[in-house]
């Protein structure tokens, strides 16, 4: 199945545009993938307890034949690859790939939920998604 599935970049450690940069060029090769386009790059800053510096954020579009679970095991290699640690949650990281939304699908799995749970509280999500599908619609 063919769809479009709409991810969030975020990167608050190191050198972050270069972090977006290789997750773009990541997904653009991803098998049956191809990157439609990408958002305005958006700086917040970080949320929670954990001490850390402002995040950049960007939405992309990838329309790709991948299931969800290959996407997101993609993703996580991506992730891996920009060095990625796990170490507090909601701490400070080098790239975090969400799958925000999909055009077509919705997924309640245990290890996936889609749409994100956190898209009603991420303005920065909503516009960047808004900013895509305006710029589909030309
Ligand atoms: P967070 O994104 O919350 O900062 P992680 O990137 O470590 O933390 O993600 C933790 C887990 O969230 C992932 O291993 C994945 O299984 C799960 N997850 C659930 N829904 C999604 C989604 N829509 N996109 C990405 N990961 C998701
Ligand atoms: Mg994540």
């Amino acid at each position: 199945m063919r769809d479009i599935a709409y991810i969030a970049l975020v990167s608050n450690l190191g050198d972050r545009a270069e972090y977006l940069a290789l997750a773009r060029r990541r997904l653009a090769a991803l098998p049956g993938s191809r990157l439609l386009d990408a958002s305005s790059i958006e700086e917040t800053e970080a949320v929670g307890n954990v001490p850390q510096g402002p995040y950049l954020n960007q939405m992309v579009a990838l329309e790709t034949t991948l299931s969800s679970h290959a996407l997101l095991d993609a993703l996580h290699a991506i992730e891996h690859e920009a060095g990625r640690e796990r170490t507090v949650p909601w701490g400070p990281r080098t790239l975090d790939l969400d799958i925000v939304m999909f055009e077509a699908q919705t997924i309640s799995d245990p290890d996936l939920t889609v749409p994100h749970l956190e898209l009603p509280h991420r303005d920065f999500w909503q516009r960047g998604i808004a900013e895509l599908k305006g710029k589909e619609r030309g």
